[in-house]
Protein backbone atom coordinates (compact mmCIF):
# COMPACT_ATOMS: atom_id res chain seq x y z
CA UNK A 1 0.00 0.00 0.00
CA UNK A 2 1.36 3.23 -1.34
CA UNK A 3 0.31 5.69 1.42
CA UNK A 4 -1.06 9.50 0.28
CA UNK A 5 -1.14 12.79 2.50
CA UNK A 6 -4.48 13.53 3.20
CA UNK A 7 -4.80 17.49 2.66
CA UNK A 8 -8.27 19.48 2.05
CA UNK A 9 -10.21 16.42 1.66
CA UNK A 10 -7.94 15.02 -1.03
CA UNK A 11 -5.32 11.90 -1.66
CA UNK A 12 -2.51 14.22 -2.12
CA UNK A 13 0.08 12.02 -4.52
CA UNK A 14 3.56 12.17 -3.38
CA UNK A 15 6.41 11.69 -5.53
CA UNK A 16 8.94 12.84 -2.57
CA UNK A 17 10.85 10.44 -0.69
CA UNK A 18 9.15 7.28 0.77
CA UNK A 19 10.00 5.36 3.16
CA UNK A 20 8.79 1.67 4.22
CA UNK A 21 6.60 0.02 6.41
CA UNK A 22 7.70 -2.90 8.45
CA UNK A 23 5.65 -5.42 9.84
CA UNK A 24 7.86 -5.65 13.28
CA UNK A 25 6.65 -9.57 13.44
CA UNK A 26 7.72 -10.63 10.66
CA UNK A 27 10.01 -8.36 8.99
CA UNK A 28 7.81 -8.38 5.77
CA UNK A 29 7.50 -4.91 4.25
CA UNK A 30 3.73 -3.59 4.11
CA UNK A 31 4.30 -0.61 2.45
CA UNK A 32 5.33 2.59 1.85
CA UNK A 33 5.04 6.21 3.37
CA UNK A 34 6.09 9.96 1.97
CA UNK A 35 8.29 11.88 3.43
CA UNK A 36 6.66 15.36 3.09
CA UNK A 37 8.13 18.60 3.29
CA UNK A 38 7.15 22.49 4.95
CA UNK A 39 5.61 22.86 1.95
CA UNK A 40 2.90 20.25 2.66
CA UNK A 41 2.74 21.60 6.32
CA UNK A 42 1.77 25.32 4.80
CA UNK A 43 -0.54 23.70 2.44
CA UNK A 44 -2.29 21.55 4.86
CA UNK A 45 -1.90 24.34 7.30
CA UNK A 46 -4.08 26.83 4.81
CA UNK A 47 -6.30 24.42 4.37
CA UNK A 48 -7.26 23.66 7.82
CA UNK A 49 -7.56 27.51 8.47
CA UNK A 50 -10.00 28.37 5.81
CA UNK A 51 -11.89 25.22 6.92
CA UNK A 52 -11.92 26.39 10.38
CA UNK A 53 -14.00 29.73 9.96
CA UNK A 54 -16.73 27.65 8.95
CA UNK A 55 -16.65 24.77 10.87
CA UNK A 56 -16.63 26.61 14.11
CA UNK A 57 -19.71 28.08 13.35
CA UNK A 58 -21.42 24.77 13.09
CA UNK A 59 -23.30 23.93 16.15
CA UNK A 60 -21.43 21.84 18.95
CA UNK A 61 -24.20 18.93 18.78
CA UNK A 62 -24.14 19.58 15.33
CA UNK A 63 -20.26 18.71 14.88
CA UNK A 64 -20.56 16.05 17.27
CA UNK A 65 -22.47 13.98 14.80
CA UNK A 66 -19.72 13.10 12.55
CA UNK A 67 -18.01 11.93 15.31
CA UNK A 68 -20.75 9.51 16.01
CA UNK A 69 -20.55 7.91 12.52
CA UNK A 70 -16.64 8.71 13.18
CA UNK A 71 -17.70 5.82 15.92
CA UNK A 72 -20.03 4.09 13.64
CA UNK A 73 -17.25 3.52 11.23
CA UNK A 74 -14.99 2.41 13.57
CA UNK A 75 -17.21 -0.01 14.84
CA UNK A 76 -17.94 -1.64 11.65
CA UNK A 77 -14.20 -1.81 10.55
CA UNK A 78 -13.11 -2.88 14.22
CA UNK A 79 -11.94 -6.21 12.92
CA UNK A 80 -10.43 -5.29 10.01
CA UNK A 81 -8.49 -2.29 11.78
CA UNK A 82 -6.77 -4.39 14.55
CA UNK A 83 -5.36 -6.64 12.01
CA UNK A 84 -3.58 -3.36 10.38
CA UNK A 85 -2.74 -2.40 13.84
CA UNK A 86 -0.92 -6.10 15.01
CA UNK A 87 0.64 -5.85 11.58
CA UNK A 88 1.84 -2.61 11.92
CA UNK A 89 2.74 -2.02 15.57
CA UNK A 90 2.97 -5.53 16.34
CA UNK A 91 0.58 -5.47 19.30
CA UNK A 92 -1.20 -8.84 20.11
CA UNK A 93 -4.70 -8.86 18.25
CA UNK A 94 -6.56 -9.07 21.80
CA UNK A 95 -4.87 -5.62 22.82
CA UNK A 96 -5.42 -4.09 19.29
CA UNK A 97 -8.83 -4.44 19.50
CA UNK A 98 -9.11 -3.09 22.42
CA UNK A 99 -6.93 0.04 21.11
CA UNK A 100 -9.83 -0.28 18.40
CA UNK A 101 -12.32 0.12 20.95
CA UNK A 102 -10.69 2.84 23.13
CA UNK A 103 -11.03 4.80 19.52
CA UNK A 104 -14.86 3.93 19.60
CA UNK A 105 -15.75 4.68 23.10
CA UNK A 106 -13.55 8.49 22.85
CA UNK A 107 -15.93 8.99 19.09
CA UNK A 108 -19.49 8.57 20.98
CA UNK A 109 -18.03 10.21 24.51
CA UNK A 110 -16.84 13.16 22.80
CA UNK A 111 -19.59 13.68 20.55
CA UNK A 112 -21.61 13.56 24.17
CA UNK A 113 -19.39 16.36 25.09
CA UNK A 114 -20.64 18.75 21.98
CA UNK A 115 -23.75 18.60 24.32
CA UNK A 116 -22.15 19.56 27.61
CA UNK A 117 -19.21 22.38 26.20
CA UNK A 118 -20.94 24.25 29.47
CA UNK A 119 -19.42 27.50 29.75
CA UNK A 120 -20.61 29.73 33.23
CA UNK A 121 -22.59 32.33 34.22
CA UNK A 122 -21.53 35.48 36.88
CA UNK A 123 -23.03 38.08 38.69
CA UNK A 124 -21.97 41.52 36.94
CA UNK A 125 -21.03 44.47 39.37
CA UNK A 126 -23.29 46.26 37.56
CA UNK A 127 -26.81 46.19 37.44
CA UNK A 128 -28.58 45.60 33.68
CA UNK A 129 -25.28 43.43 32.51
CA UNK A 130 -24.79 39.83 32.41
CA UNK A 131 -21.72 38.40 32.65
CA UNK A 132 -20.09 34.79 31.43
CA UNK A 133 -17.62 32.94 30.23
CA UNK A 134 -17.44 30.40 27.40
CA UNK A 135 -15.21 27.86 25.54
CA UNK A 136 -14.26 29.34 22.33
CA UNK A 137 -12.34 27.20 19.93
CA UNK A 138 -8.95 28.00 18.77
CA UNK A 139 -8.33 27.56 15.18
CA UNK A 140 -5.72 25.31 13.73
CA UNK A 141 -4.15 22.53 16.25
CA UNK A 142 -1.02 20.32 15.05
CA UNK A 143 -1.28 16.89 16.49
CA UNK A 144 2.19 14.96 16.94
CA UNK A 145 1.62 11.48 17.46
CA UNK A 146 3.80 8.29 18.73
CA UNK A 147 3.95 4.82 17.25
CA UNK A 148 2.50 2.78 20.12
CA UNK A 149 -0.80 3.64 20.48
CA UNK A 150 -1.60 5.02 16.83
CA UNK A 151 -5.50 5.09 17.14
CA UNK A 152 -6.04 5.53 20.70
CA UNK A 153 -4.17 8.74 20.80
CA UNK A 154 -4.81 9.74 17.67
CA UNK A 155 -8.69 9.81 18.80
CA UNK A 156 -7.86 11.48 22.26
CA UNK A 157 -6.29 14.10 20.75
CA UNK A 158 -8.28 15.26 17.31
CA UNK A 159 -11.93 14.03 18.19
CA UNK A 160 -12.00 16.83 21.60
CA UNK A 161 -9.76 19.35 19.16
CA UNK A 162 -12.77 18.80 16.08
CA UNK A 163 -15.70 18.75 18.68
CA UNK A 164 -14.59 21.87 20.08
CA UNK A 165 -14.91 23.57 16.67
CA UNK A 166 -11.20 23.31 15.63
CA UNK A 167 -9.68 22.10 12.96
CA UNK A 168 -6.49 20.00 12.71
CA UNK A 169 -3.12 19.06 10.90
CA UNK A 170 -1.85 15.52 12.28
CA UNK A 171 1.94 14.11 11.55
CA UNK A 172 1.70 10.45 12.93
CA UNK A 173 4.73 8.54 13.42
CA UNK A 174 6.10 6.46 10.64
CA UNK A 175 6.71 3.60 12.47
CA UNK A 176 2.71 3.01 12.39
CA UNK A 177 1.17 5.22 9.36
CA UNK A 178 -0.79 2.82 7.69
CA UNK A 179 -3.69 3.44 10.84
CA UNK A 180 -3.27 7.11 10.37
CA UNK A 181 -4.23 6.07 6.74
CA UNK A 182 -7.20 4.21 7.92
CA UNK A 183 -8.65 7.14 9.89
CA UNK A 184 -7.84 9.38 7.03
CA UNK A 185 -10.23 7.34 4.82
CA UNK A 186 -13.09 7.07 7.34
CA UNK A 187 -12.58 10.98 7.78
CA UNK A 188 -13.53 11.06 4.42
CA UNK A 189 -16.24 8.54 4.24
CA UNK A 190 -18.27 10.26 7.09
CA UNK A 191 -18.01 13.27 4.74
CA UNK A 192 -16.04 15.79 7.27
CA UNK A 193 -15.65 18.92 5.05
CA UNK A 194 -12.82 19.30 3.64
CA UNK A 195 -10.03 20.83 5.16
CA UNK A 196 -11.37 20.21 8.82
CA UNK A 197 -9.03 16.91 9.17
CA UNK A 198 -5.42 16.79 7.43
CA UNK A 199 -2.77 13.84 8.11
CA UNK A 200 0.42 14.85 6.61
CA UNK A 201 3.43 11.68 6.59
CA UNK A 202 7.37 12.94 7.33
CA UNK A 203 9.70 13.37 9.81
CA UNK A 204 9.63 14.63 13.01
CA UNK A 205 12.77 17.17 12.60
CA UNK A 206 11.02 18.59 9.41
CA UNK A 207 7.31 18.74 9.60
CA UNK A 208 6.91 18.63 13.25
CA UNK A 209 9.57 21.55 12.96
CA UNK A 210 7.39 23.26 10.44
CA UNK A 211 4.26 22.54 12.19
CA UNK A 212 5.41 24.14 15.26
CA UNK A 213 6.60 26.75 13.55
CA UNK A 214 3.77 27.94 11.52
CA UNK A 215 2.32 31.29 13.02
CA UNK A 216 -1.24 29.84 11.99
CA UNK A 217 -0.76 26.76 14.13
CA UNK A 218 -2.04 27.81 17.34
CA UNK A 219 -1.79 24.54 19.62
CA UNK A 220 0.75 21.39 19.44
CA UNK A 221 -0.62 18.44 21.13
CA UNK A 222 2.13 16.40 21.42
CA UNK A 223 2.98 12.63 22.60
CA UNK A 224 6.05 11.04 22.62
CA UNK A 225 9.11 10.46 24.46
CA UNK A 226 10.24 13.29 27.33
CA UNK A 227 13.43 13.70 24.90
CA UNK A 228 11.19 14.96 22.10
CA UNK A 229 9.06 16.58 23.70
CA UNK A 230 11.35 19.13 25.34
CA UNK A 231 12.72 20.34 22.13
CA UNK A 232 8.42 20.73 20.88
CA UNK A 233 8.33 22.27 23.80
CA UNK A 234 11.83 24.77 23.50
CA UNK A 235 10.94 25.54 19.97
CA UNK A 236 6.88 25.94 20.90
CA UNK A 237 7.73 28.46 24.31
CA UNK A 238 9.59 30.27 21.38
CA UNK A 239 6.83 30.57 19.09
CA UNK A 240 4.60 31.36 22.14
CA UNK A 241 2.26 28.19 21.00
CA UNK A 242 -0.03 26.71 23.79
CA UNK A 243 1.74 23.20 23.88
CA UNK A 244 0.28 20.00 25.35
CA UNK A 245 2.97 17.38 26.17
CA UNK A 246 2.22 13.89 27.07
CA UNK A 247 5.36 12.14 27.56
CA UNK A 248 7.78 9.01 28.95
CA UNK A 249 7.03 7.02 32.07
CA UNK A 250 8.90 5.09 34.84
CA UNK A 251 6.04 3.38 36.10
CA UNK A 252 6.26 1.11 39.46
CA UNK A 253 4.10 -1.29 41.11
CA UNK A 254 4.23 -1.32 44.87
CA UNK A 255 3.62 -4.71 46.83
CA UNK A 256 3.00 -4.21 50.47
CA UNK A 257 3.86 -7.11 53.17
CA UNK A 258 -0.15 -7.28 53.47
CA UNK A 259 -0.96 -7.85 49.35
CA UNK A 260 -2.53 -10.32 47.65
CA UNK A 261 0.54 -11.76 45.58
CA UNK A 262 -0.81 -13.90 43.07
CA UNK A 263 -2.93 -10.53 42.15
CA UNK A 264 -0.01 -8.12 41.80
CA UNK A 265 1.67 -11.43 40.04
CA UNK A 266 -1.26 -11.14 37.49
CA UNK A 267 -0.97 -7.30 37.41
CA UNK A 268 2.29 -7.28 37.03
CA UNK A 269 2.47 -9.42 34.05
CA UNK A 270 0.11 -7.53 32.36
CA UNK A 271 1.19 -4.33 32.52
CA UNK A 272 4.97 -5.32 32.04
CA UNK A 273 4.99 -7.33 29.26
CA UNK A 274 1.86 -6.59 27.40
CA UNK A 275 2.34 -4.62 24.27
CA UNK A 276 6.10 -5.72 24.82
CA UNK A 277 6.59 -3.36 27.60
CA UNK A 278 5.82 -0.69 25.02
CA UNK A 279 3.10 1.37 26.73
CA UNK A 280 3.85 4.76 28.66
CA UNK A 281 1.83 3.38 31.67
CA UNK A 282 4.21 -0.38 31.54
CA UNK A 283 5.60 -1.30 34.77
CA UNK A 284 9.27 -0.83 34.98
CA UNK A 285 9.63 -0.98 38.56
CA UNK A 286 8.39 -3.52 41.11
CA UNK A 287 8.79 -1.83 44.38
CA UNK A 288 7.90 -5.05 47.00
CA UNK A 289 8.25 -5.14 50.54
CA UNK A 290 11.31 -7.58 52.10
CA UNK A 291 8.82 -10.14 53.69
CA UNK A 292 7.24 -10.98 50.08
CA UNK A 293 9.62 -10.53 47.63
CA UNK A 294 10.45 -14.57 47.46
CA UNK A 295 7.03 -15.62 47.19
CA UNK A 296 6.52 -12.58 44.59
CA UNK A 297 9.42 -13.82 42.58
CA UNK A 298 8.77 -17.41 42.79
CA UNK A 299 5.37 -16.91 41.48
CA UNK A 300 6.13 -14.09 38.90
CA UNK A 301 8.71 -16.50 37.36
CA UNK A 302 5.91 -19.30 37.37
CA UNK A 303 3.45 -16.85 35.64
CA UNK A 304 6.12 -15.81 32.78
CA UNK A 305 7.20 -19.53 31.70
CA UNK A 306 3.40 -19.13 30.90
CA UNK A 307 4.20 -16.68 28.38
CA UNK A 308 4.00 -17.39 24.38
CA UNK A 309 5.89 -14.81 22.30
CA UNK A 310 5.31 -14.69 18.24
CA UNK A 311 3.28 -13.11 16.16
CA UNK A 312 0.48 -11.29 17.49
CA UNK A 313 -1.92 -12.34 14.90
CA UNK A 314 -1.55 -15.74 16.72
CA UNK A 315 -3.87 -15.86 19.88
CA UNK A 316 -2.03 -17.85 21.78
CA UNK A 317 0.41 -14.79 21.53
CA UNK A 318 0.85 -13.01 24.97
CA UNK A 319 4.01 -10.75 23.82
CA UNK A 320 4.65 -9.72 20.18
CA UNK A 321 7.77 -7.97 18.94
CA UNK A 322 9.16 -4.99 19.38
CA UNK A 323 8.37 -2.02 17.09
CA UNK A 324 11.74 -2.32 15.09
CA UNK A 325 15.51 -2.84 15.39
CA UNK A 326 16.62 -0.19 16.75
CA UNK A 327 14.15 -0.26 19.70
CA UNK A 328 15.60 -3.80 20.05
CA UNK A 329 19.09 -2.76 20.53
CA UNK A 330 17.84 0.08 22.68
CA UNK A 331 16.64 -2.79 25.26
CA UNK A 332 19.63 -4.67 24.86
CA UNK A 333 21.56 -1.85 26.06
CA UNK A 334 19.83 -1.25 29.04
CA UNK A 335 19.79 -4.96 30.01
CA UNK A 336 23.61 -5.12 29.61
CA UNK A 337 23.88 -1.96 31.60
CA UNK A 338 21.89 -3.15 34.38
CA UNK A 339 24.17 -6.53 34.60
CA UNK A 340 27.40 -4.27 34.63
CA UNK A 341 25.30 -1.74 37.66
CA UNK A 342 24.96 -4.94 39.49
CA UNK A 343 21.62 -6.37 39.47
CA UNK A 344 20.90 -9.43 39.32
CA UNK A 345 19.17 -10.88 36.07
CA UNK A 346 16.40 -12.93 37.14
CA UNK A 347 15.07 -14.26 33.94
CA UNK A 348 15.17 -13.45 30.48
CA UNK A 349 18.07 -10.69 29.15
CA UNK A 350 18.24 -11.68 25.25
CA UNK A 351 17.61 -10.69 22.04
CA UNK A 352 15.61 -13.70 20.69
CA UNK A 353 16.87 -15.82 17.30
CA UNK A 354 16.05 -18.70 15.05
CA UNK A 355 13.03 -19.85 14.21
CA UNK A 356 10.28 -18.17 14.24
CA UNK A 357 12.35 -14.87 15.81
CA UNK A 358 14.49 -14.04 13.40
CA UNK A 359 12.80 -12.02 10.57
CA UNK A 360 11.20 -10.02 13.59
CA UNK A 361 12.25 -7.67 16.51
CA UNK A 362 11.61 -9.83 19.90
CA UNK A 363 13.80 -9.64 22.76
CA UNK A 364 12.45 -12.32 25.84
CA UNK A 365 10.51 -10.85 29.02
CA UNK A 366 13.54 -9.89 31.52
CA UNK A 367 13.30 -8.78 35.20
CA UNK A 368 16.12 -8.18 37.28
CA UNK A 369 16.41 -7.94 40.87
CA UNK A 370 18.42 -6.71 43.61
CA UNK A 371 17.82 -3.67 41.65
CA UNK A 372 19.25 -0.11 43.61
CA UNK A 373 16.93 2.47 43.18
CA UNK A 374 19.34 5.08 41.26
CA UNK A 375 20.81 2.93 39.21
CA UNK A 376 20.17 3.38 35.21
CA UNK A 377 17.53 0.88 34.38
CA UNK A 378 15.81 1.74 37.47
CA UNK A 379 15.23 5.53 36.53
CA UNK A 380 15.15 5.90 32.28
CA UNK A 381 12.86 4.63 30.29
CA UNK A 382 13.40 1.62 28.47
CA UNK A 383 10.50 0.70 26.95
CA UNK A 384 10.43 -2.84 26.39
CA UNK A 385 9.92 -5.67 28.00
CA UNK A 386 12.27 -5.73 31.06
CA UNK A 387 11.22 -4.71 34.76
CA UNK A 388 13.73 -4.05 38.13
CA UNK A 389 12.83 -5.40 41.34
CA UNK A 390 13.38 -3.16 44.29
CA UNK A 391 13.07 -3.95 47.52
CA UNK A 392 11.67 -1.88 50.38
CA UNK A 393 10.37 -2.10 53.94
CA UNK A 394 7.89 0.58 55.11
CA UNK A 395 4.87 2.44 52.82
CA UNK A 396 7.01 5.41 53.47
CA UNK A 397 10.50 4.15 51.57
CA UNK A 398 7.72 2.60 48.55
CA UNK A 399 7.04 6.42 48.17
CA UNK A 400 9.98 7.76 48.22
CA UNK A 401 11.44 5.03 45.41
CA UNK A 402 7.89 5.57 43.66
CA UNK A 403 8.50 9.05 43.43
CA UNK A 404 12.76 9.32 43.08
CA UNK A 405 12.31 9.26 39.26
CA UNK A 406 11.87 11.87 36.69
CA UNK A 407 8.56 10.84 35.60
CA UNK A 408 5.23 10.88 36.74
CA UNK A 409 2.67 8.87 35.09
CA UNK A 410 1.28 5.82 36.57
CA UNK A 411 1.95 3.96 39.94
CA UNK A 412 0.13 0.88 41.63
CA UNK A 413 -0.06 -0.17 44.84
CA UNK A 414 -1.30 -3.97 45.89
CA UNK A 415 -2.34 -3.88 50.03
CA UNK A 416 -5.22 -5.32 51.58
CA UNK A 417 -4.85 -2.09 54.40
CA UNK A 418 -7.86 0.46 53.70
CA UNK A 419 -5.00 3.17 55.42
CA UNK A 420 -2.23 2.17 53.16
CA UNK A 421 -4.24 2.52 50.45
CA UNK A 422 -5.70 5.93 51.06
CA UNK A 423 -2.12 7.45 52.42
CA UNK A 424 -0.57 6.08 49.19
CA UNK A 425 -2.87 7.40 46.67
CA UNK A 426 -2.22 10.53 48.22
CA UNK A 427 1.31 10.46 48.44
CA UNK A 428 2.34 9.11 44.78
CA UNK A 429 3.40 11.67 42.40
CA UNK A 430 1.66 10.82 39.68
CA UNK A 431 -1.27 11.70 37.35
CA UNK A 432 -2.53 7.91 37.48
CA UNK A 433 -2.59 5.35 40.48
CA UNK A 434 -4.04 2.52 40.48
CA UNK A 435 -5.49 0.21 43.30
CA UNK A 436 -4.64 -3.08 43.33
CA UNK A 437 -4.57 -3.43 39.54
CA UNK A 438 -1.23 -3.11 37.70
CA UNK A 439 -0.21 0.20 35.87
CA UNK A 440 -1.96 0.36 32.66
CA UNK A 441 -5.91 0.33 31.77
CA UNK A 442 -7.30 3.85 31.92
CA UNK A 443 -10.50 4.63 30.75
CA UNK A 444 -11.23 7.50 28.68
CA UNK A 445 -13.92 9.47 30.37
CA UNK A 446 -11.54 9.91 33.01
CA UNK A 447 -8.02 12.25 32.20
CA UNK A 448 -4.75 10.71 31.13
CA UNK A 449 -1.14 12.48 31.80
CA UNK A 450 1.72 12.93 34.35
CA UNK A 451 3.55 15.03 36.83
CA UNK A 452 7.20 16.49 36.27
CA UNK A 453 9.08 15.00 33.52
CA UNK A 454 5.82 13.13 32.06
CA UNK A 455 4.12 15.87 31.38
CA UNK A 456 3.13 20.01 31.77
CA UNK A 457 -0.34 19.60 33.50
CA UNK A 458 -2.44 19.31 30.10
CA UNK A 459 -4.26 16.27 30.33
CA UNK A 460 -5.60 14.24 27.30
CA UNK A 461 -8.91 12.19 27.77
CA UNK A 462 -11.66 13.45 29.92
CA UNK A 463 -13.46 16.37 29.93
CA UNK A 464 -9.78 18.05 30.98
CA UNK A 465 -8.69 17.46 27.02
CA UNK A 466 -11.08 20.14 26.18
CA UNK A 467 -9.12 22.81 28.30
CA UNK A 468 -5.87 21.96 25.83
CA UNK A 469 -8.49 22.67 22.92
CA UNK A 470 -10.53 25.74 24.12
CA UNK A 471 -9.88 29.06 25.19
CA UNK A 472 -12.02 30.36 28.49
CA UNK A 473 -13.57 34.15 26.52
CA UNK A 474 -15.47 36.29 29.31
CA UNK A 475 -18.51 38.27 27.39
CA UNK A 476 -20.35 40.93 29.55
CA UNK A 477 -23.74 41.85 27.74
CA UNK A 478 -25.39 45.39 28.70
CA UNK A 479 -28.43 45.96 28.62
CA UNK A 480 -28.65 48.98 30.54
CA UNK A 481 -29.22 51.25 27.45
CA UNK A 482 -26.09 53.40 29.20
CA UNK A 483 -22.62 53.62 29.35
CA UNK A 484 -21.40 51.65 32.53
CA UNK A 485 -18.56 51.27 33.76
CA UNK A 486 -16.83 48.66 36.15
CA UNK A 487 -14.16 50.00 38.81
CA UNK A 488 -15.45 53.31 38.89
CA UNK A 489 -16.36 54.43 42.12
CA UNK A 490 -20.32 55.42 42.32
P1 LIG B 1 9.22 10.05 19.79
O1 LIG B 1 9.42 11.12 20.77
O2 LIG B 1 10.39 9.45 19.13
O3 LIG B 1 8.24 10.53 18.62
C1 LIG B 1 6.94 11.04 18.87
C2 LIG B 1 6.50 11.87 17.68
O4 LIG B 1 7.31 13.04 17.62
C3 LIG B 1 6.67 11.16 16.34
O5 LIG B 1 5.59 11.48 15.49
C4 LIG B 1 7.96 11.77 15.81
O6 LIG B 1 8.06 11.73 14.42
C5 LIG B 1 7.83 13.19 16.31
N1 LIG B 1 9.10 13.94 16.40
C6 LIG B 1 10.36 13.46 16.49
N2 LIG B 1 11.25 14.47 16.55
C7 LIG B 1 10.53 15.62 16.51
C8 LIG B 1 10.88 17.00 16.52
N3 LIG B 1 12.15 17.41 16.61
N4 LIG B 1 9.89 17.91 16.45
C9 LIG B 1 8.60 17.52 16.38
N5 LIG B 1 8.20 16.22 16.36
C10 LIG B 1 9.16 15.29 16.42
O7 LIG B 1 8.38 8.91 20.57
P2 LIG B 1 7.95 7.48 20.03
O8 LIG B 1 9.14 6.58 20.01
O9 LIG B 1 7.14 7.61 18.79
O10 LIG B 1 6.95 7.03 21.19
C11 LIG B 1 7.36 6.43 22.38
C12 LIG B 1 7.37 7.45 23.51
O11 LIG B 1 6.08 8.03 23.66
C13 LIG B 1 7.69 6.84 24.87
O12 LIG B 1 8.56 7.68 25.57
C14 LIG B 1 6.34 6.77 25.55
O13 LIG B 1 6.40 6.75 26.97
C15 LIG B 1 5.70 8.01 25.03
N6 LIG B 1 4.25 7.94 25.15
C16 LIG B 1 3.64 8.75 26.09
C17 LIG B 1 2.27 8.66 26.27
C18 LIG B 1 1.58 9.54 27.28
O14 LIG B 1 0.37 9.77 27.13
N7 LIG B 1 2.25 10.05 28.29
C19 LIG B 1 1.51 7.78 25.50
C20 LIG B 1 2.18 6.99 24.55
C21 LIG B 1 3.54 7.09 24.38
Amino acid sequence: MELKNYIAGEWVESELQTIPIMNPATGEQLGTVPLSTKTEIDVAVQAAKEAQKSWALIPAPKRADYLYEIGFKLKEKKEYLAQVLTKEMGKVIEEARGEVQEGIDMALYMAGEGRRLFGETAPSELANKFAMSVRAPIGVVGLITPWNFPIAIATWKSFPALVAGNTFVWKPSNETPMMAYELAKIFDEVGLPKGVANIVFGTGPTIGTAMIEHPDVRVISFTGSTATGSKVAELGGKHLKKISLEMGGKNAVIVMDDADVDLAVQGIVWSAFGTAGQRCTACSRIIVHRDVKEELEEKLLKEMRAITIGDGLDPKVKVGPVINRQALEKINHYVQLGKQEGATLLTGGRILTGEPYDKGFYFEPTVFTNVQPNMIIAQEEIFGPVVSIIEIDSLEQAIEVNNGVRFGLSSSIFSRNVNTIFKAQQLLDTGIVYVNAGTTGAEIHLPFGGTKGTGNGHRDSGQAALDVYTEWKSVYVDYSGTLQRAQIDT
